[in-house]
């Protein structure tokens, strides 16, 4: 019998802790699981869920529109922002239930409260009322991360995504700061639910990272679907007045909105937890720094997800749990590649890339051979939209590797995945283009673009 309350204590119940802490359990470890807040962390409660959710409710709006070329008539129904509220209320907390029963239907403690680290195998559990420790062989930090907000005046009149949700009223006007994932998903979102929606990047486009042309052609179709987006553009200050709130900018131009939602990126969940106080090595973030094994500098605590800041995704996370639970109770056989992780933004139209920008392959592999095409879905031909799908795969000349795969249209993350195993499993472009098409789909042109543009 070990001399600790529990093998594993697991602190932060988000898309890393609940995975680690379930398949532990599942393994036979007695495991503790400690939440401040709601089971399923960032992505169930504030983060990718309630997001998508909102996403296609956004774009219910232009659907409505496009169903008359194809003979639907009458005026598009109202849009009421408390039911959208209501229902996803709803399903978020059936979520957390079913996280709750997975987890104690595992055999993991459950601790609704707050923890931090005593010593290398201690953790001091807090809940209103009740402070106990606990010892464990292994702890594993799995805190997640929070928005982060630059200092300027009137920054306490704005708002991070977490507060998005259930915003009240719904914004006419909306400012959104930013250029990265969170500013232009939102940005899209509540311009389809019906805000006027301006949004400021500090630098020269939208999405930095990202494929260039990914990059320019998103920015004009959020732009066609109304966005107002200004790039070279920063916050000076932010005045209250009886009209609303005054944006003054840094050069000299003013905007007048309802409300204010900066995502201007996000930082590791570590203060008060006692991770200084250890001596954990964390980066100049904050981030925890971990080895490929996620273990920390002190050999018993461990971290992963959005804590140690490497690719702030819920399936990374999810990986990351697998493998840490594989490397503690089991045979030690998984890995965790971190080369083409594919990824979806759901701007209006979606983004979905997996691999290397054309900037990026050109680095690494010298001769790449890009194909790509820009086109009128189907769709549209009846639809009236002017909506264009853009696609784009970047090759690896010496070896025929597809390296890059980049998509801006309907349902790009969906199609992307698919494609992100065949580049995994190391395709390369005769395999793509040996590969035979379903027609009449926006996807079969990845496996038809024939002639190379560079
Ligand atoms: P989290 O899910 O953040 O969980 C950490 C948990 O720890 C939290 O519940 C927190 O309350 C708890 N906690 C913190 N400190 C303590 C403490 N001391 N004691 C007890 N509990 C504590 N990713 C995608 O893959 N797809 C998407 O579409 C997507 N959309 C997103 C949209 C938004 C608006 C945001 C903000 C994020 C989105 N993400 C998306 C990112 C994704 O949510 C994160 O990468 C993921 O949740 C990270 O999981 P985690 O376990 O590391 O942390
Ligand atoms: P990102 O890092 O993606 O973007 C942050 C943005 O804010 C960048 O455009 C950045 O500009 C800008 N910025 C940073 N600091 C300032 C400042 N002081 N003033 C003005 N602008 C500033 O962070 P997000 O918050 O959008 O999202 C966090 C992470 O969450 C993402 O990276 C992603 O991993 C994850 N996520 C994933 C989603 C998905 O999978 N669909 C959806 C949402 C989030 P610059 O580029 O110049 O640095």
């Amino acid at each position: 019998m070990s001399d600790f309350d529990f093998d594993l204590f697991v602190i932060g119940g988000g898309s890393g802790g609940v995975r680690a802490a379930r398949m532990a359990a599942q393994r036979g470890a007695r495991v503790a699981l400690a939440e401040v807040g709601a089971l399923g962390g960032t992505c169930v409660n504030v983060g990718c869920i309630p997001k998508k959710l909102y996403s296609y409710a956004a774009h219910f709006a232009e659907a409505f529109e496009e169903s008359h070329g194809f003979g639907w008539q009458g005026d598009a129904p109202r849009f009421d922002w408390n039911v959208l509220k209501a229902n996803r209320a709803k399903e978020i907390s059936r979520l957390n239930g079913i996280y709750e029963n997975l987890l104690t239907g595992s055999g993991v403690k459950v601790m609704a409260g707050w923890a931090s680290l005593l010593d290398a195998h201690t953790v001091q559990f807090v809940h209103p009322g009740r402070s106990e420790r606990f010892t464990a062989k292994h702890i594993l930090i799995a805190t997640g991360g929070k928005p982060s907000v630059p200092e300027f005046p009137g920054r306490e009149y704005v708002l991070t995504s977490d507060a998005m949700f259930d915003l009240d009223p719904f914004p006419k006007r909306l400012l959104v700061v930013g250029g990265g994932y969170i500013a232009c998903e939102f940005a899209s979102i509540f311009n389809g639910l019906g805000s006027k929606v301006t949004q400021l990047y500090r630098g020269e486009q939208i999405l930095r990272g990202f494929d260039h042309e990914v990059r320019s052609f998103v920015a004009s179709e959020m732009k066609k679907f109304g966005v107002s987006l200004r790039v070279n553009s920063e916050v000076k200050s932010v005045v209250k007045t009886a009209e609303g709130l005054q944006v003054t900018l840094l050069d000299g131009g003013n905007v007048m909105v309802d409300s204010i939602l900066y995502a201007t990126g996000r930082v590791p969940h570590v203060a008060g937890m006692g991770i200084e106080q250890l001596g954990i090595a964390q980066d100049k973030h904050g981030a925890i720094k971990v080895n490929d094994d996620y273990q920390t500098n002190i050999d018993s605590i461990y971290a992963l997800g959005d804590v140690t800041a490497r690719i702030q995704l819920t399936p990374v996370a999810l990986g990351e749990a697998m493998k840490l639970v594989d490397h503690l109770f089991g045979d030690n056989l998984r890995g965790m590649s971190y080369q083409f992780i594919p990824t979806a933004v759901f701007t209006h139209p979606n983004i979905g890339t997996v691999g290397y920008s054309e900037a990026d392959a050109r680095t690494k592999y010298g001769d790449v051979t890009v194909f790509k095409t820009d086109f009128k879905p189907l769709k549209h031909t009846l639809s009236g939209s002017t909506e264009r799908v853009f696609m784009k795969l970047i090759v690896d000349t010496a070896s025929d590797r597809v390296v890059g795969l980049h998509m801006v249209g309907s349902d790009a993350g969906e199609i992307v995945q698919g494609f992100a195993v065949a580049m995994k499993a190391g395709a390369t472009k005769a395999t793509f283009d040996s590969t035979i098409g379903i027609h009449p789909t926006a996807a079969e042109e990845f496996v038809t673009m024939r002639t190379a543009v560079s």
